[in-house]
This record gives structure tokens, sequence and C-alpha cells, in this order.
């Protein structure tokens, strides 16, 4: 076995384009195909000046990466972050080619990026980052093109200054450019909590399947925000026990139960989960690794590595981030038996409300929440079906079964267009 650093084991394009070998080998994909889906198709990096607070200039670096158009536009979320590179907006450009196939929602994977300090800047800052950021893009985006979304450190009103910032441009409103936005703007009911209620959907399937009770169930949440949030609390509602939070900052835990609604306001007064007097403070990386039935990173990428992937005790891992796990640790995971729920199907909620979203924006007539979550119920069921019986019929982990499922998916639409090429 070839050793691979740390720093090769964590790039997330890495991450998947090993995935996605394996999985087009298991497939015997054609070699054009391979080499074609292996790669995204459209990748734009943009340098923009936006005039800071104090008068002066500055200068960013912003991304859009589109993996694939070949079944429908490409959708995909906008992250701010310090740390945010072209391989990783590649990786997660494929993860939603990927994410749409498995959910079989008609649409491709993007992603974009601005590396910035969010926490650094004043809502001015961002608000003329973000509207310089998008006529940067603004040829590549739009409802029939591309429609981005909010990510880490984006929010509804990033969503809107997108929106309008758009609309502007072309002389009408145009709602249906992005999803994510505020309900007044043409956003959907159910959305904000999507990505956590999908998880909650993955992980009551997943006990179903492997024939576990949900009293009694312990899960550890780790990041606590969107996703983190949404899922703990829902999770909380439906009678499973949160046993742990693990938060940059520091961890919660109690055995009994954290009281996530009052964590919720606790966060909300003080803006950190930092001395929540319902739980006992003991540091995120050891929550990761504590006993428990359930584990759902829904933080960022790379926590569950070749590091620290042998001492995990939970029976089952529900993916809420995007690569939460990389590829090596996958194989231990794997020998020790761990039930893991990839995050192309578990944190999946959030892109189909996105796309209840664009339908409802296009219609121009909105839906109430018990259809959004209804028929979002039944597609996360019916993709979490076809992911285990394609991991049963092909003897493969779940991640596997659902990167196959993904492709063929994805191929067979290519086979029947035919490549112009
Ligand atoms: P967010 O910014 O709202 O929340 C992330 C939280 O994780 C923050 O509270 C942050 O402090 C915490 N965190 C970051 N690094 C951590 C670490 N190493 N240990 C512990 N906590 C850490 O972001 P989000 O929207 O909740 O997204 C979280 C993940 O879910 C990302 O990987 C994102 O790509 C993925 N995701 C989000 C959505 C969505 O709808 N928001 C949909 C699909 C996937």
């Amino acid at each position: 076995m070839t050793t691979i650093s740390l720093e090769q084991e964590i790039n997330p394009w890495e991450n998947q384009a090993a995935r996605f070998d394996y999985a087009a080998r298991k497939l015997n994909l054609e070699e054009g195909l391979w080499k074609m889906l292996r790669m995204p198709s459209r990748e734009v990096i943009v340098h923009f000046p936006v005039k800071m607070d104090n008068g002066k200039m500055e200068m960013f670096t912003g991304f859009r990466v589109q993996h694939s158009i070949a079944r429908g536009p490409c959708k995909g979320g906008i992250r701010y972050a310090p740390e945010v590179t072209l391989d990783e907006v590649r990786a997660l450009a494929s993860w939603m080619t990927w994410k749409c196939a498995v959910v079989n929602i008609p649409f491709g994977g993007a992603k974009g990026g601005v590396i910035c300090d969010p926490k650094a800047l004043s809502q001015g800052e961002l608000e003329r980052l973000t509207r310089r950021y998008t006529s940067e893009i603004i040829d590549l985006i739009g409802p029939e093109k591309d429609v981005p979304a909010p990510d880490m450190n984006t929010n509804e009103q990033t969503m809107a200054w997108i929106m309008d910032t758009y609309s502007m441009h072309m002389g009408h409103t145009v709602t249906s450019v992005v999803t994510g936005k505020p309900l007044s703007l043409g956003g959907s009911r159910g959305r904000t909590e999507a990505t956590g209620h999908g998880v909650r959907v993955i992980c009551d399937e997943s006990l179903k399947y492997l024939q576990m009770p949900i009293e009694g169930c312990r899960v550890v949440v780790q990041g606590f925000g969107n996703v983190g949030s949404n899922a703990a609390r829902l999770l909380m509602e439906r009678g499973y026990t949160i046993v742990g939070i693990a938060e940059t900052e520091g961890g919660l835990m109690n055995p009994d139960g954290i009281d996530i609604r009052q964590l919720l306001e606790y966060k909300r007064r003080n803006n950190t989960t930092l001395g929540f007097r319902g739980a006992e403070a003991v540091p995120s990386e050891e929550l990761l690794v504590t006993e428990c039935e359930i584990l759902i990173p829904a933080a960022t990428e790379n926590v569950i590595t070749s590091r620290n992937a042998d001492q995990i005790k939970a029976k089952i891992i529900v993916e809420g981030a995007n690569g939460p796990t990389t590829s090596v640790a996958d194989q231990i995971l794997s020998d020790k038996k761990i039930f893991i729920m990839p995050d192309i199907l578990a944190n999946a909620g959030g892109v189909t409300a996105s796309y209840f979203e664009w339908v409802q924006d296009r219609q121009g007539y909105f839906w109430k929440e018990a259809v959004v979550n209804e028929r979002m119920d039944a597609i996360l069921h019916d993709s979490f079906d076809d992911v285990v019986r394609y991991a049963e019929a092909h003897n493969v982990n779940n991640r596997i079964a659902a990167y196959m499922l993904a492709i063929d998916r994805v191929a067979i639409t290519i086979r029947s267009r035919g490549i112009y090429a």
C-alpha cells in the first residue's frame, strides 16, 4: 500500500476523484465518458476590487466551477471563507452533480467561493463584495444556466443581494437565479431547515434499515450552524437523544440529552454555545470518538481522516457536511463495519428543497410547507432505497453505491444526448 501525506489525504479534489475512479471502474464506464466526467467542464477565477469602509480598495479572488450540465442547469452553493481553494470548489462542484443525480432532480453540479474572512467584514463590505462577485460571474449564471445557493458563511441575505444584482443587469426581476432566498423574495417554505430535515429523514431510514429503535438512540452532532442545529433540533423532537454537540470553540456533552431548543436560544442570545448550563464542556475532538449510535459531521471537510477513523465508535455516520470523510478513512470505517450515509445522499435535502424553490419561482405559485416536506420526504425515501439496494446488488459500500448510481444516471443522459466532440 502506498502511504500518502495528510496534506494529500485531505485534498477534497483527490478524494472526489478516488471515489469517482473506483465507482467508474466498478460500472465498467467507457473510457471517453470516464475522462469527460472526471473533469469539471468550466472553471472561472475572478479577481475583483471592493471598496472597504475605511475608503481603501481591496482585491478579492473568487471562483465558479461548473462540473456538468448534462442533466439540466448547474446547481451549487457559494461559500465565503479564508481557506477556499480551486481544488475544494472543484470537488464541491462534482459532488453537486452526483448529489443531484442520486436524488434524481434535473440539475448538474456547480460551486462557487470567494476567499475572504466574512467575520472581519462589515455588512456593507459583504454586500459590495457579493454584488461585485455576482457581476463578475453574471454571464455564467441564470435560471437556465447555473443557479447558486447559500453554503458556508453565506445566507438568505447574500442570496437576496445576488438576486437583486442579477435582476438589475437583466432589467427585470429574476427570482429563480438563486435559491435559499428570503420568503419575501421568492424563497421556499422549508428551505432553511431542509438540509437538517433531510439528515433527520436519512437517520430514520438508516435505523429502520438496520432494525434499530429511535428510543435510546444517542446522537453526536459536529457543527451547530444551519445543518447541524436544524438536524439536532428535528432529531430531538423525534425522540433521539442528542448527547454531544461539537463546535469550533469547544464541545458540549450530556448523556441524558441536550435540550437543543434551549441551546439554540442560548446561542441566539450569546452568539456562542460555550458556557451553556445544560451540558458539560468537553473538547470537540473527544466527541467525534465518543460512544454513540449516530455521528453526524455537519461542519466542514476532512474531520474523519486516517488519524482518527479507527477510534470512531459510532455505529452509523450520517454526513451532513460535504466531504467530512477522506477516502483513506473510508477504508478504515468500512473495515469497522460502520454504516455510512454519504454526503451526496445524507445532505441532499437542501438541494431538493432548492429544486422546489426554483420550480415555485418559475411557476409563480408557492407551496405550503407541508407540501414541500412531503415531496422532499418521498424523494429522500426513494433515494435511500435506491442507494442501499444498489449497494446490496453490487456488493459495495453505500458511498460507492451512491457514486455508481449517480454516475450511471449522468452517463445514461449523456449517451442519449450524444457527445458533441
Ligand atoms: P454554517 O456556516 O451555518 O455552520 C457550520 C458550523 O460548523 C459553524 O457553526 C462552525 O462554527 C462549525 N464548525 C466549522 N468547523 C468546525 C470544526 N472543525 N469543528 C466543529 N465545528 C466546526 O454552515 P452550514 O450551512 O451548516 O454547512 C455545514 C456543512 O454542510 C458544509 O460542509 C456545507 O457544505 C454542508 N451543506 C450545507 C447545506 C445547506 O443547506 N446549508 C446543504 C448541503 C451541505
